[in-house]
């Protein structure tokens, strides 16, 4: 029989595709590593073990604790999947803003959800950070991960995401291209590719940032963009600027329109930052030979984006599609 044991045993040793179409008049081979194949849907799910491990051994959680953490994306399902597995509360705190049915997915595996209004300043008490540090104070048993700074989440991806890439190019990979939130991914996974391999005849690997225009990470302000899960308007803990050897920008328009291309063209329903990553990555393989590979993290599934990405309405309202262009769903907004 074939079977694992638990969920938790099935986060990790996602697979590489290459891409076939979108890489057309390219010579290097760009394959990317599906994420979404995590049981909780992300890549988020391979630091919730993590961090949740460390803290078990630390004596920061113990039977009967609660996990508190200000999230209501990837790192929400990856810890509500994990601390549920061995036996732990858990408490989410998320602003209004978000959407009611990402606070449903949550609470599908059983956490509470406890919602904040976004109209208050970030150093508010009841802003979704205060409210998030006081209830991490008051719970019994409470333990707060805090995946911008903790240590364990470039961990994880130290001691997984890169060992499996390289592993699975028997170390051909020339150049790894990853998004950045709170840095976590490319710290971890880039740092163990340069350390592999820096000794090998043809280089190090090189690491290509990918972040979406307006980010402090490619130089921007912290302007708003659309694309979720990735770049930041202050430095997280967990990045480490010495990594990335370049950081490319990416507007919201080209990841939206290489997202939607993923789809139809390479059948992969992945996110917004995923898009992000390859239009960064095809823009690099641009100057790239045959003897190059390319490995492109595609961090989630596009399901959680059809409202947005997919829907040529909302595309439309935002100007990430011409007006003319066909209405899917109907709306008669302008
Ligand atoms: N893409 C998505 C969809 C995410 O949720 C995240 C996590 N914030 C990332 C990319 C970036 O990962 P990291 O936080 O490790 O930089």
């Amino acid at each position: 029989m074939k079977y694992a044991n638990s969920v938790l045993d099935l986060i990790g040793d996602t697979p590489l595709v290459k891409l076939n179409r979108v890489t057309e008049g390219l010579s290097a081979t760009v394959l990317v590593k599906l994420e979404y194949l995590n049981p909780g849907g992300s890549i988020k799910d391979r630091i919730s073990l993590k961090m949740i491990e460390e803290a078990e051994a630390a004596g920061k959680l113990a039977a009967g604790g609660t996990v508190v953490e200000p999230t209501s994306g990837n790192t929400g399902v990856g810890l509500a999947m994990v601390a549920q597995q061995k036996g732990y509360k858990t408490v989410f705190v998320t602003p209004d803003k978000v959407g009611e049915e990402k606070r449903d997915v949550l609470r599908a595996y059983g956490a509470e959800v406890v919602v904040t209004a976004s109209s208050v300043a970030p150093e508010s008490p009841e802003s979704y950070y205060g409210v998030s540090d006081r209830l991490s104070r008051e719970i019994p048993g409470a333990y707060k991960p805090d995946q911008f700074s903790n240590p364990a989440a470039p961990a994880s991806h130290y001691e997984s995401t890169g060992p499996e890439i390289w592993r699975d190019t028997d170390g051909k990979v020339t150049h790894a291209v990853i998004g950045a939130g709170t840095g976590g991914t490319i710290t971890g996974t880039g740092r163990y590719l340069k350390d592999v391999s820096a000794d090998r005849e043809s280089g190090p690997v090189k690491i290509i940032g990918a972040d979406p225009d307006g980010s402090v990470y490619s130089g921007g302000t912290g302007r708003p963009y659309f694309v979720e899960g990735v770049g930041e308007d202050m430095w997280p803990g967990n990045y480490d600027k010495t990594v990335a050897d370049e950081v490319v920008a990416v507007t919201d328009a080209e990841s939206f329109a290489m997202t939607r291309r993923l789809a139809e063209e390479e059948g992969l329903l992945v996110g917004g930052s995923s898009g992000m990553a390859v239009v960064a990555a095809l823009r690099a393989a641009e100057n790239l030979s045959e003897d190059d590979v390319v490995v492109v993290i595609l961090p989630d599934g596009g399901r959680g984006y059809l409202a947005k990405i997919f829907n040529d309405g909302w595309m439309t309202r935002h100007g990430f599609l011409p007006a003319a262009a066909p209405q899917h769903d109907g709306a008669a907004q302008v």
